[in-house]
């Protein structure tokens, strides 16, 4: 017997979460095409691979200004400095590459809606960071 792995996705009738594995919707009772139900739940792993993505981008940038603050404790304020530095890079190319992979996904999911709001959460976070170090480092030149 093979055990095929049922994959949820919203039913293109009335949007309510069913499985692949059903002919027809549980909610409306809609006909449901296998190789339509497959490619709909290959959608939704990316809906939720997006979702998720974007929360970690977000809390990567959040990361950022955590590490800005450890700078100021003694002793591991270098962890503190490297690790704003790094994510400082990090979260813009984690951005670039959501939006190439996730940007335009075709779908209603709200959790795209949501990601894509933690995505412009993430940048939110993020920009303050290189501006003021950029700032930072305009005052400390023009003092040299
Ligand atoms: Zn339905």
């Amino acid at each position: 017997m093979i055990t095929e792995q049922l994959r949820s996705f919203p039913c293109p009738k009335c949007n309510e979460l069913i499985n692949t594995g059903m002919d027809k919707c549980s909610y409306c009772s809609a006909p449901i095409d296998p190789a339509e139900a497959e490619a709909a739940a290959a959608v939704q792993d990316q809906v939720n691979k997006a979702y998720s993505d974007a929360s970690f981008i977000r809390n990567m940038a959040v990361g950022g200004w955590v590490f800005f603050l450890i700078r100021y404790i003694p002793f591991v304020g270098i962890a503190g400095w490297i690790g704003m530095f790094i994510l400082m890079v990090l979260v813009p190319i984690k951005l670039v590459v959501w939006q190439a992979r996730f940007g335009r996904l075709k779908t209603t999911d709200p959790d795209h809606k949501r990601a894509k709001t933690n995505r412009n959460v993430a940048f939110l976070i993020w920009i303050p960071l290189p501006i003021l170090l950029g700032l930072a480092f305009l005052v400390l030149a023009s003092f040299a």
